[in-house]
C-alpha cells in the first residue's frame, strides 16, 4: 500500500459556551483534519488539535505540514508506522499535535486494512471506560447547575476546574458535592494555579469537610518538579501530572523521580498513539496508573483517545469529553456515551466519518 495524497484541512469548531480554566479562556476548538489517501482506496483520517500547551497554532501546523510532512510521506507505505514516525522525527522537531494528527491517520488506515476497530488492534483490554466531564471555572451557582445537568445526562464523574481563587474553589466544590450527592466522583484540575501550600491546604480542607475528592490534577506550575513532588508526598488524595508531562522523555522523568501518583497522557502532547503506548508501558511497570485526557479535540482526534484508553489495562482513567463541547462537530461515529462511559466504535480503524 502507498500513500497517494495527503491533505491538512483547518477547521474551527465553535464551543457551545466559553470554557475557562486557571490559565486561559477559549471559545473555539482549533482542529486541523488530516486526510491520508492510499492506492488501495483506503482513506485514513487523523486530526491535530494545536494548543498553547504544545506551543502550536493552526498556522504552525499548516506551515510544518506543507513544508515538511506532505513531501516526506507521499509514496510511503502507511502501515509502516514506526518507520514513518522515525522519518518525521528526523525532519521535524516539536510540532507534537501535527505529529499526532498524522499518527492517528496512519493507525486509522492500519485498522481499516486489518478490518478491526483500533482498540482491538491495539490489544483490546476493555469495551468501554468511565469518563469525567468537565466543569469550567464560573460563578459557583453556574458550576452547580452544570454539575446537575451532567448528572441528569447520566455522567458519574465530574472534573471540576479550580486554581483561580482557593476560597471560591472550596466553595464551588462543596456546593457541587452537596448538589450531586455522594455517588458521583469528583476530581479536580488546577491547571498549575496553586503553590504547594495552597494545594495542600485546599485538599486538607475539602477532605475534612467530606468532599471526597478522587484526585487533584496539576496543582502547581509545570516546570517546578519538586513542588509537584512535595504536594504528592503530603496530600492524602492522589496527585496527577498533566502539564508537567509533555514529551515521552518527561513521562520517563516523572516515573523515575516519582513526582506524581498518576499521569495524564494526552495524545496531542506526546506525539500520537505510538508514543502513548511507550509512556503507558513504563508507567505500568512503575505502577503509575494513566489517564487519557484530551484538548479541545474534534471526535476525529478524541476517538483515538477512546480507542487507546480501551486497549490497555493501565489506562484506568479517562477524561474524554471534548467532542461534547461543540455546537456541531463535523465528525460522525468514533465513540458514543452511555451511563457515564465512553464506548469506542466497533467499525474498522477509528470508525469515524468526516464531513469535509
Ligand atoms: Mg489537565
Amino acid at each position: 500500500m502507498h500513500i497517494t495524497s495527503l491533505k491538512a484541512i483547518p477547521f474551527e469548531l465553535k464551543l457551545k459556551e466559553p470554557f475557562a480554566i486557571a490559565n486561559e479562556t477559549v471559545d473555539v476548538g482549533l482542529n486541523v483534519f488530516i486526510k491520508i489517501e492510499t492506492d488501495e482506496g483506503i482513506t485514513g483520517w487523523g486530526c491535530a488539535t494545536p494548543d498553547s500547551v504544545t506551543s502550536e497554532t493552526n498556522e504552525t501546523v499548516m506551515k510544518a505540514f506543507n513544508a515538511v510532512i506532505k513531501e516526506l510521506l507521499i509514496g510511503k507505505d502507511p502501515t509502516k508506522i514506526h518507520l514513518l514516525n522515525d522519518l518525521i522525527d528526523q525532519n521535524l522537531k516539536g510540532n507534537s499535535s501535527l505529529k499526532t494528527g498524522i499518527n492517528i491517520g496512519l493507525y486509522d488506515i492500519l485498522g481499516k486494512k486489518a478490518e478491526m476497530p483500533l482498540y482491538k488492534l491495539l490489544g483490546g483490554y476493555k469495551e468501554k471506560i468511565e469518563t469525567s466531564v468537565t466543569i469550567g471555572i464560573n460563578p459557583v451557582d453556574i458550576m452547580v447547575e452544570k454539575a446537575k445537568e451532567f448528572v441528569s445526562q447520566g455522567f458519574t464523574c465530574l472534573k471540576v476546574k479550580v486554581g483561580m481563587d482557593p476560597n471560591q474553589d472550596i466553595e464551588a466544590v462543596l456546593a457541587i458535592r452537596d448538589a450531586v450527592g455522594n455517588n458521583i466522583k469528583i476530581r479536580l484540575d488546577a491547571n498549575e494555579g496553586y503553590n504547594v501550600e495552597q494545594a495542600i491546604n485546599i485538599i486538607l480542607t475539602l477532605e475534612n469537610l467530606d468532599a471526597d475528592i478522587e484526585m487533584l490534577e496539576q496543582p502547581t506550575p509545570a516546570k517546578y518538579l519538586f513542588a509537584l513532588k512535595e504536594v504528592t508526598a503530603q496530600c492524602p488524595v492522589p496527585i496527577m501530572a498533566d502539564e508537567t508531562v509533555l514529551t515521552l522523555r518527561d513521562s520517563l522523568k516523572l516515573v523515575k523521580m516519582e513526582i506524581a501518583d498518576m499521569i495524564n497522557i494526552k495524545l496531542m502532547k506526546i506525539g500520537g498513539i505510538t508514543n502513548a503506548i511507550k509512556a503507558n508501558i513504563f508507567a505500568e511497570i512503575a505502577e503509575i496508573p494513566v489517564m487519557i485526557g484530551c484538548m479541545n479535540e474534534s471526535m476525529a482526534a478524541m476517538a483515538a483517545g477512546v480507542h487507546f484508553a480501551c486497549a490497555f489495562k493501565n489506562v484506568q482513567y479517562a477524561d474524554l469529553d471534548s467532542a461534547l463541547d461543540f455546537e456541531k462537530d463535523i465528525v460522525k461515529g468514533g465513540a458514543t456515551y452511555k451511563d457515564g462511559f465512553v464506548i469506542p466504535s466497533e467499525k474498522p480503524g477509528l470508525g469515524i466519518e468526516v464531513d469535509l
